[in-house]
Parts: C-alpha cells; structure tokens; sequence
C-alpha cells in the first residue's frame, strides 16, 4: 500500500506506462514514504494481473513472491544497515545514526551506511540474465545516495546501456549528493510532501496525540513525525530543548550526566532544530520546529549575541562531521552546552 498523500503521484506516474522509463529517480524529503511507493510501484511492474490504474492485484504468483521477498525478477539494492528493510519495512526512518553493539561485543564490526561496488556488481549479474516470468524486471536502489564512488560508477555503465525489460527505481532524499552523471541518466520525479492537514489526520489515525507540534518539529514529513512519537529519546529531547530554553541558565552538566547515553548525532539534531529555529524567530519572527516554543525561543533570539551565534551554529555544524567518531559523549555535551551559554554572554 502507498500513503494516501501519495495517491496523486500514483495516478501521474500511471501516464508513463506507455513508455516505462529505464530508470526513474524518486526524490524527495526525508519521512515522506519514498522507499515503501518505490516498493509498491515495484510490485504494481511485476503483478501478472494489474488493475488499469497500475495497482498490483495481490493475489497473482508474482505479487506472492513479491510479498515473501522473493520475487525472482525483482532486487532491492540497500546499504547494510537498512538491511532490515529489505522485506516489509516501510523506510519511515532516515538512515539510523547509530548502531547497536553486536552480540560479540564491542569489537563488532558496524554494518555500512553505504552500498558498495560488490552490492552493484551481484546487480549487473542479475541485469544480464533474463526475465524468470517474461515480463519486467525491477531493481530498487535505497537510498541512492548511499551507493559509495565505485558503487555509482560501475551501475553508470549499465544505466548509460540498460538492459532490456530492467526497470531502475532510484530512491533519494539528497540528490544533492548523487552523482550527477547518474541524475541525468534518470528521469527524475519529485515526490509530494503531504499538506499539513492531510498528515495530522494520517498521524491522529496512527494514534498519534501531538500531531501537530512532532509535524512541525519533523519538518512537515509524517513518518519522521511518528517515528518522533515513539522515539525512546523523547523524555531526554523535552529535558534538553527546557534547557536550551533557559538560555544562559542552561545546566551543561546535567545536560552532560542525562544525556551520555543518547548518541551524539540525535543530540546534535536537537541541537540544530533549535538553533535554526532561534534564527528563524530572529528574522522571521516565526520558528520552523518548536512552533510551541516560540517564547523561549523568541526570549533567547532576543538574549544571544548574533556574532556569537553564527560561531556557534559553526561549531555544532562542524561536530556533526565528526560525530560517528568515537568520542566521550559526555564531555562533547558538557562543551557543547557550556558554549550554548556563551552565546548569551552580554
Ligand atoms: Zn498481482
């Protein structure tokens, strides 16, 4: 099933039928249900049975083996981590920052965020063989900004000469960082971001209660927000955002102590939201993601020293490309938060 702000799209996307591109590139931001339409269109291209809208039927061989992940005619190219997406998932979260230990310890070698030459390579293996059921086959790239150098240069070959009856449906929410060889070898379509009103219905039927304030927070993308409902972090965000709220009066020691456990780059993220949005109370006189802090936030733009703010954002900006290292939590927040209050400092 696709999300139902994504129906338009569904319905647009049905007058190319005729002439099927070798490689569509979906695009859009984060949260908004890129990869499970990906995987929905997918399944629509192999259905032996599909409606005239281009719904798959469900019921045929192919939409079975679709469902069971084993589609003989169909490949979905993800980096390691998001393995667990491969049958089922719905994509709803951005690339997971952290990973989890492995049972063998610490020593455990952490699953890559990026697709690699081998991953691309069992691909070609599959595009030169033919079609196990006569029709279409299907290759699903997620996200696509994950395949590394090597990765993207050889799939170029075969997206620059592609293999008869293949369909490429290459899913990213940075084409920024895409190749741009492998951006004009696809015909490129932007996916809708939901109106807020549609997303606050999907999320209260979700059993969401704030939907408002985690849609805003999440940018307007209705995954990230639910995914926000239930994120395990979400006593210590409302603890942390209290304390960049009280400006000045911050307490960058408990900000140390309470959020050692929480990884670096979810802290950063708060971090960010909130001083993007001091800036935005300061010159548009309205936030983007703490609409129910405006106060604070309208209180701190007012308090911070503009020079010392700039510094600031520069500072956090630059720890985001650090932040997988291997650092002690704690002691990057305390720095971290010791300098928030500095921002203050008449
Ligand atoms: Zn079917």
């Amino acid at each position: 099933m696709i999300y139902p702000w994504q129906t338009n799209d569904w319905q647009r996307l049905q007058q190319l039928r005729a002439h099927w591109p070798h490689a569509l590139l979906l695009h859009g931001e984060a949260g908004i249900g890129k990869f499970r339409f990906a995987q929905h269109l997918a399944q629509g291209l192999l259905c032996e049975t599909p409606a005239p809208n281009g719904e798959p039927c469900g019921t045929c061989a192919a939409c079975r083996w679709f469902a069971q992940g084993n589609h003989p005619d169909y490949r979905v190219v993800l980096p390691e981590i998001l393995a667990g997406l491969a049958i089922g998932g719905d994509g709803a979260a951005d690339m997971p920052a952290e990973k989890a230990d492995g049972e063998e310890g610490k020593k455990t070698r952490q699953p890559s965020k990026e697709v690699k030459i081998e991953q691309v390579r069992a691909l070609l293996d599959f595009c030169t063989l033919g079609s196990h059921r006569g029709g279409a086959r299907v290759v699903v790239v997620y996200p696509a900004e994950a395949l590394n150098v090597a990765a993207a240069n050889a799939l170029l070959k075969t997206l620059e000469e592609p293999p008869a009856g293949v369909v490429f449906l290459m899913v990213s929410a940075r084409i920024d960082r895409l190749l741009p060889t492998i951006v004009s070898r696809c015909r490129q379509w932007p996916m809708s971001v939901p109106n807020p009103a549609d997303a606050q219905r999907w999320l209260a039927a979700q059993g969401v209660d704030d939907a408002a304030a985690l849609l805003a927070e999440a940018g307007g993308a209705p995954l990230a927000a639910l995914a926000l409902a239930s994120d395990e972090h979400r006593a210590l965000r409302d603890f942390t955002l209290a304390q960049l709220a009280s400006g000045p009066n911050c307490d960058a020691f408990a900000c140390g102590e309470n959020l050692q456990k929480v990884p670096v780059p979810v802290v950063l993220g708060w971090l960010q939201r909130w001083l993007y949005d001091v800036l935005a109370q300061h010159t548009a006189g309205r936030p983007r993601y703490f609409p129910g802090a405006a106060k604070a936030l309208a209180r701190c733009a007012q308090a911070a020293d503009p020079a010392a703010l700039a510094g600031y954002i520069r500072t956090v900006t630059r720890q985001r490309a650090v932040e997988n290292h291997p650092l002690n939590a704690r002691l990057v927040f305390e720095e971290l938060f010791i300098a928030y209050r500095g921002i203050f400092a008449a």
